[in-house]
């Protein structure tokens, strides 16, 4: 039987030792291991999508959340297409500010921010004109502004970030992709915060799912490079 690491796609080796789990950070006993280093432990293979973001949002030193979000994405659990990608966002900027020096992350705060987006349904774009992605945007804004239905600009600001994230999903064309939705929502959250709230952080997007999703709309999407094929 031949296993191949989720991150990479190479082909793991068996091996007893201890290993940085990718997703953790935690040193975790091995029982494969890939030639690049990746490791996957126990805890972290039984994980709930949920319960993943935020392992790796607790843990990541990570400053771009891209590539928070691609390795999240790179999951066993995760689907190519789910409502999974709805309550990843707003973490993962969080996390990503977090580690760019740009806010202190309160114990409970992930969840928090996780919870406020895990209950938008599969297949919302198309039926409600929603995407949870973008929604997600506007979590974090909500929250990084303390904003709720009583407040003035702050509602406004979490309005209008969900609102330009959904534009830029919108111009983007379907049918639909998931990892799309999230880079262009990542992309807008960036310039976002930047233009309207000072907070700065990289970002530099890399679709490693192209060769993976049989959806993909290749030359229709802006992040779309024919020479990464990973298996
Ligand atoms: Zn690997
Ligand atoms: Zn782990």
């Amino acid at each position: 039987m031949v296993y191949h690491c989720p991150i990479c796609g190479a082909e793991l080796i068996e091996r007893k030792a201890e290993a940085v789990c990718t997703f953790c950070g935690r040193l975790t006993p091995t029982e494969y291991i890939c030639l690049q280093g990746h490791h996957i432990c126990e805890e972290c293979q039984l994980a709930t999508m949920p319960q993943v973001v935020e392992r790796v949002c607790e843990s990541t030193k990570e400053k771009d959340p891209g590539h928070i979000a691609n390795l999240i994405m790179k999951h066993p659990a995760m689907l190519m297409h789910s409502a999974q990608h709805h309550f990843i966002v707003a973490p993962v900027i969080l996390a990503a500010l977090a580690n760019a020096g740009e806010l202190v992350l309160h114990k409970g705060r992930l969840r928090a921010a996780l919870r406020r987006t895990a209950d938008i349904p599969f297949a919302s774009c198309g039926t409600r004109g929603e995407c949870g992605a973008c929604i997600g945007l506007g979590a974090a804004v909500s929250i990084l502004t303390k904003a709720s239905y009583l407040k003035d600009k702050e509602r406004s600001l979490a309005l209008g970030a969900s609102a330009e994230a959904l534009f830029a999903v919108a111009g983007a064309g379907g049918p639909r992709c998931c990892k799309q939705s999230v880079y262009l929502t990542l992309e807008t959250g960036v310039a976002f915060l930047k233009r309207e709230l000072g907070l700065e952080f990289p970002l530099k997007i890399e679709c490693d799912f192209s060769s993976r999703n049989q959806e993909c709309k290749r030359e229709r999407c802006k992040y779309y490079e024919p020479s990464v094929e990973t298996p």
